[in-house]
């Protein structure tokens, strides 16, 4: 993708548009720091190791229901309170949970536990549905390997060419019911991904959406997303080759997926239901933006392919 096509640049300057996130107005209004109602360390909204909210938001945060469970594995040298991990457990705690690694739980080798991680044997979403691997993305995954980091996703210039869009799949059920994704900077990522645990999962791999990151990691592309980015990224890919969007959901990051009509009774269209997983994320970015001039931000001048 050219990354100064006007497009993009609309991307960078509005990257939340038609998301459906609530207002964030509770956020705004904590002045101090408070107590974690569990470990009682002090914390501004939610404790990053306990992964529950601050008292005074308590019954106040959106709360999301995910289509599969996910488990996130982190790396023990992480920074709590930087990682985007704890986002998901504290808005999506039914579905989410979080694991410090070496502690890995046992998955069954069934297919329906699947791992994200870039690589070539790694398939798409769409490929979930079809079951094949196709060439092309076969191809581009390979590409994405070199160098690493690159690889979040295939290029979606080749997935989606201009003006078309992507098949949906009408499915009773989506086919796989569980996702691991590793939390860890993409160096001390390849470490986790060794553990063999992991290993036998079968690996998938987004499509690209530029990453809003703030947080500079050295050395990686704006295609890296934060953990919090690509879980949000993973479960409307899911639901949108399912059962494609609403008529009223106008996200540009969903446009290229069909709007359906079709009233089976399996069929939900996305209307938003997971944007939420972005709520504390788009309050940052946008607290960190009325700070600091977007290009001033380190994090948005790494390369962009
Ligand atoms: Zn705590």
């Amino acid at each position: 993708m050219n990354p100064k096509s006007p497009e993009a640049r609309n991307r960078d300057d509005k990257p939340f548009e038609g998301l459906i996130i609530d207002d964030t107005q509770v956020l705004n209004a904590l002045v101090a720091r408070s107590p974690c109602p569990r470990c009682g360390k002090s914390r501004m909204y939610f404790c990053y190791t306990c992964f529950v909210p601050v008292s005074p938001l308590e019954g106040h945060l959106p709360q999301c229901r995910l289509p599969i469970k996910v488990d996130i594995i982190k790396h023990r040298r992480e920074i709590d309170g930087k990682s985007t991990a704890a986002h998901a457990a504290v808005l999506a705690p039914e579905d989410v949970k979080i694991y410090t690694y070496p502690d890995v739980p046992e998955y069954k080798n069934d297919g329906r536990t699947v791992l994200l991680y870039p690589g070539t044997n790694s398939r798409t979403v769409r490929e979930l549905f079809t079951g094949k691997q196709s060439n092309i993305s076969y191809a581009e995954n390979r590409l994405a390997e070199l160098p690493p980091g690159y690889n979040v996703g295939t290029l979606m210039t080749k997935i989606f060419p201009k003006n078309s869009s992507v098949e949906i799949y009408h499915v009773n059920e989506l086919p796989i019911d569980q996702v691991v994704l590793i939390d860890s900077t993409w160096n001390q990522s390849r470490g986790i991904y060794a553990d063999e645990k992991l290993q036998q999962l079968p690996k998938i791999v987004l499509q690209n959406r530029v990453s809003q990151f703030w947080r500079h990691q050295k050395g990686s592309p704006r295609w890296y997303l934060s953990t919090v980015e690509a879980l949000h990224e993973l479960m409307i890919e899911l639901h949108l080759c399912a059962w494609g969007r609403s008529n009223n959901y106008t996200s540009p990051l969903t446009l290229h997926y069909p709007v359906h009509f079709e009233n089976h009774p399996h069929c939900k269209p996305y209307i938003g239901e997971y944007d939420n997983l972005l709520y504390f994320f788009k309050y940052m970015y946008e607290k960190l933006h009325a700070l600091y001039k977007h290009e001033d931000l380190l994090a948005y001048k790494r390369p962009m392919s």
